[in-house]
């Protein structure tokens, strides 16, 4: 496990996967382990075919303490796909553009994580994602009791 890149919004950390059999790069805001208050925080990248889940335990200082492997995820897709982009965000209701814009920074992240990065409650963020995520903006994975929201891509 190393840090390969500290940039000033974000950290890419290389860490292996034993699913993969190989290292993976995964990309997260700085905010949500800056603005964290408690740690480690949990961070679960979702990858490969078949899709599994990595989760990263992160200290305050990047280091990874942990990891943990989910092979068991359903994704739950709307019919109706819009991919979330910076034109997109226009278009979205006024009090939903905060978690939307957080989304953009995470790609991949929870309710959890996106209220770290917005300074609101875990519980309105877990709203405001099932709504956005009912529009067709985001795709959720349901990994064991845990909802992870990504955005929705044009052709998956
Ligand atoms: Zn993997």
């Amino acid at each position: 496990m190393s840090i390969i890149n500290l940039a000033p919004d974000e950290v890419t950390i290389q860490i292996y996967c034993k699913a993969c059999q190989s290292d993976i790069e995964i990309t997260i805001p700085r905010a949500v382990v800056d603005n964290a208050t408690s740690f480690p925080i949990a961070h679960l990248h979702l990858h490969g075919n078949p899709l599994h889940g990595l989760t990263l335990y992160i200290d305050r200082h990047y280091g990874v303490r942990g990891t943990e492997l989910s092979e068991a995820v359903t994704i739950e897709r709307q019919k109706e796909i819009s991919p979330l982009t910076s034109l997109v965000l226009l278009r979205v209701p006024k009090r939903l553009k905060q978690t939307a814009l957080a989304m953009l920074k995470l790609r991949q992240g929870s309710a959890i994580e996106v209220a770290i990065m917005t300074g609101k409650d875990p519980t309105v963020e877990s709203q405001y994602l099932g709504q956005l995520w009912r529009m067709g903006y985001l795709i959720r994975t349901r990994v064991q009791q845990h909802y992870q929201y990504q955005i929705a891509q044009a052709n998956p």
